[in-house]
């Protein structure tokens, strides 16, 4: 079975091609992904004609579903066949998810169109945070917004899903990486008992940013809140905001609300802090340069991600792994050893040759004698994309 995972942005459009065998088991077949698009049926027609060049499928009719990894959905979460129903739902919280949300509709509109019979599935990221407690969801406003959707929903889901299952098999507890594999069928299945908690907290940090608190591979809360504009700084997007900034500014600076809007989710960020660039690459090397601006932001990013590493480090009475994924985290040496600096007293302690060292894969660069492990784990959201397609299309079947 070839299953299609589409990763869609505003003007990009990424893929991974991967094939189940007979058992079960996934393979990468191919990727690509196409940048500043304006026509997203030329990209999907150009991605299908590539993959038969390749030699990957014969023709698009050996495309037997298409995942997306939906963002967020009014009244509507989970993993789902992606019919008219999540396209309302994407558009009926557009507003909150501007970059993201308009993308994915547009998207599963042009594949239908173009594939027709072809089964759709979307993955929300916000599948992960289902069985988050109130306590850590609810946001202290009129019963009316929160009956409007106005809760934390926690984003990137796929991606900590991930590292639940991979960090669990790191730490040789299968139990609870069979658990998680298993989560959208079985919901949080119980654990055997006698074994102790498994704490781990997730750090994906990239383009944007989340960071997770995993008990037994199950969320318990997220920094990302009612929308992506929340949490940690984002590349363009503003993290954590007190809301009377919003009025603050609309009276003293004389901007209207869309214009509040378009600045918080174009102009803030990692590039409003820093005045240089969203790419850490670019602020890392201008705070090299001495510029004063990279280095609040790089000095700002590291203190948020402490400050929600430690809100899930007391909620879950320690930890046994801390993981870093996505872009940043698997490639910044820098900023992996300030978010883990003097730390020792809470059983943190990173190994700076061992983490110097790795970028882009698998590893552990805690150092010996740390009572918490730090690993690096490669983002593979695509493949939890996947996987749910194909259990999606069985379960519909
Ligand atoms: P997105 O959320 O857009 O998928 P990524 O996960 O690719 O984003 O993360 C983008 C961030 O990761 C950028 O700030 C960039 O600095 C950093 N990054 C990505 N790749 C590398 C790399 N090879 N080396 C250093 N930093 C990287």
């Amino acid at each position: 079975m070839n299953i299609l995972v589409a990763n869609l942005g505003s003007t990009s459009f990424k893929f991974r091609l991967f094939r189940f065998d007979g058992a079960g088991t996934p393979s990468l077949l191919a990727k690509g992904g196409y940048e500043r698009v304006d026509d997203f049926g030329r990209a999907i027609d150009d991605c299908l004609a590539g993959l038969q060049a390749g030699g990957h499928v014969r023709s698009a009719a050996d495309v037997h579903g298409v995942g997306f990894k939906t963002v967020l959905g009014k009244n509507l979460t989970g993993c789902v066949r992606a019919d008219a129903r999540v396209i309302a739902a994407l558009d009926g919280f557009k507003e909150v998810a501007p970059a993201h949300n308009p993308a994915y509709a547009a998207g599963i509109r042009r594949f239908g169109e173009k594939l027709p019979g072809v089964p759709l599935v979307a993955l929300f990221e916000t599948a992960f945070y289902q069985w988050v407690p109130d306590a850590a969801s609810r946001y202290a406003v009129p019963e009316a917004w929160f009956q409007a959707g106005v809760r934390r929903h926690g984003f990137h889901g796929a991606s900590h899903k991930f590292v639940a299952e991979r960090s669990a098999e790191l730490l040789g507890r299968d139990d609870i990486a069979g658990r998680v594999r298993k989560l959208y069928q079985a919901g949080p299945s119980p654990v055997a008992s006698g074994k102790p908690p498994l704490r781990v907290i997730s750090c994906h940090l990239g383009g944007s940013s989340s960071i997770t608190g995993l008990r037994d591979g199950i969320a318990i809360g997220s920094s990302l809140g009612l929308s992506p504009q929340s949490g940690l700084p984002q590349n363009n997007r503003v993290g954590d905001l007190d809301s009377a900034a919003v009025p603050y500014v609309m009276k003293t600076l004389g901007l209207s609300l869309a214009e509040v809007e378009r600045q918080m989710t174009r102009e803030s960020g990692l590039l409003g802090l820093s005045g240089v660039s969203n790419d850490l690459r670019d602020i890392g090397a201008a705070a090299a340069q001495g510029n004063p601006r990279a280095r609040v932001a790089l000095d700002v990013f590291a203190h948020s991600a402490r400050h929600w590493i430690g809100a899930f480090l007391l909620e879950l009475n320690g930890c046994d792994a801390l993981v870093f994924t996505a872009g940043i985290g698997e490639n910044n040496p820098d900023l992996r050893a300030a978010i883990c600096a003097d730390l020792d007293q809470l059983g943190v302690q990173i190994d700076p040759a061992k983490n110097d060292a790795l970028r882009g894969a698998e590893g552990e660069i805690s150092a010996i004698g740390s009572r918490v492990k730090i690993f690096v784990i490669p983002a593979n959201e695509e493949l939890v994309v996947a996987r749910e397609t194909v259990r999606c299309i069985a379960a519909s079947n």
